[in-house]
């Protein structure tokens, strides 16, 4: 069975070039994308500036739609929700709502599995599937906006930290991004998206290059090179040094502050060498740490550090001068982890 292609995987150009080719005006494109990306429509029928035939012919070319959601899960204190997709192939994806600090934050994936194999994460012990594509990232946020909206309420930020490197399926997420941005349709400001990487070094200097106003976020968990090696295989192929290095060079040209990620681990990178070495490490850079306590997963013996612990790890970065802080652990009751419902579901 051939599927159609998905209406969020064509670009603002391909849309109108459709069109042209049907002898129809360019300006339909516009009052096709205002439909899909400022009314969230969710069929071409409901989209009704267009003629009838022309969103009968749009129904009959094009799928609206990627995924069926399988499952949705709240956590009981109600801060977040999390939602688990299932793409036409069977390929399972998590998309995350969190509601706290006056923010609606999507928490979105880019692919199916990924491939790094960080010894901690769900979604590394699931090894990689598949890359998502474009329209497949697009339609996570989408969803999400439809659900609020019908609360009266909209999405504030971004943060592509679901399941997947995204700068391992670098050409999809941005230009997953760049549609989602485009002021002719959703119009998502570009400082209201963070992207979160394992540390390819190439991807980010090709991010930075493009210079643009998302925010960055690196994935560190360990401030030293032997200890780096044991929780992320990739620190083998993109070293420490040359991963500060570029991220010293992102801070420097696009003049925008850099974040680390932690996930404590007690006994592992909890210590207070780690914490010194870390404080050395990014010394003088304009940034910012997030630490998260670990989420316990099936794969990985890891434990979460207790809260004093935590306390005396932050109190290290606070008298060198470093701006962090601990990320509350949300929807632990819902698997709210990177992964975890997915991997869940693929093992009952
Ligand atoms: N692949 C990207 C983005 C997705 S992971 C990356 O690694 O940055 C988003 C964040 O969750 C990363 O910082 C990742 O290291 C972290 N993470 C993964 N598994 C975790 C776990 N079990 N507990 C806490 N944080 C975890
Ligand atoms: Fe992949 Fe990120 Fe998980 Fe590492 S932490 S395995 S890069 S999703």
């Amino acid at each position: 069975m051939t599927i159609k292609p998905l209406i969020f995987d064509r670009s603002f150009e391909d849309l109108e070039h459709y069109f042209e080719q049907r002898g129809k005006p360019a300006y339909r494109a516009r009052q096709l994308w205002e439909g899909l990306y400022q009314s969230l429509a969710t069929s071409a029928i409901e989209i009704t500036n267009l003629p009838l035939k022309l969103r009968e012919g749009l129904e009959t070319d094009f799928r609206f739609s990627a995924f069926q959601e399988q499952d949705q899960l709240q956590s009981r204190d109600g801060s977040t929700q999390k939602s688990l997709l299932k793409a036409h192939d069977g390929s399972l994806i998590e998309v995350v709502l969190m509601r706290y600090d006056r923010r609606r934050t999507a928490c979105i994936s880019t692919q199916v599995g990924c491939g790094m194999g960080c010894v901690f994460c769900a979604t590394g012990q699931m090894g990689f599937i598949r890359n998502l594509s474009r329209g497949e990232i697009i339609e996570q946020v989408l969803r999400i906006e439809r659900d609020l909206v019908e609360q009266d309420n909209h999405l504030t930020n971004v943060v592509v930290m679901g399941m997947g490197e995204p700068f391992h399926n670098y050409a999809e997420t941005m230009a997953a991004i760049e549609t989602l941005n485009d002021g002719r349709g959703f119009n998502f400001g570009a400082r209201r998206f963070t992207i979160s990487t394992v540390g390819l070094v190439p991807m980010i200097e090709r991010f930075t290059e493009q210079n643009l106003q998302l925010n960055l976020a690196i994935s560190l968990h360990a401030a030293t090179q032997e200890l780096r090696d044991q929780l992320l295989p990739i620190n083998a192929r993109y070293p420490l040094g040359e991963l500060m290095h570029a991220c010293r060079r992102h801070v420097r040209i696009t003049k925008r502050r850099i974040t680390f990620e932690w996930a404590l681990i007690e006994g592992v990178n909890d210590t207070l060498e780690q914490a010194h070495a870390l404080a050395e490490l990014i010394t003088g850079l304009n940034c910012h740490v997030n630490l998260i306590p670990l989420n316990p997963t099936g794969g990985y013996q890891g434990q979460q550090t207790r809260p004093e612990v935590v306390d005396q790890f932050l109190d290290v970065l606070h008298q060198q001068g470093i701006s962090a802080t601990v990320r509350v652990r949300r929807g632990v009751d819902i698997q709210a982890g990177c992964g975890q419902l997915a991997t869940e579901h693929q093992n009952r």
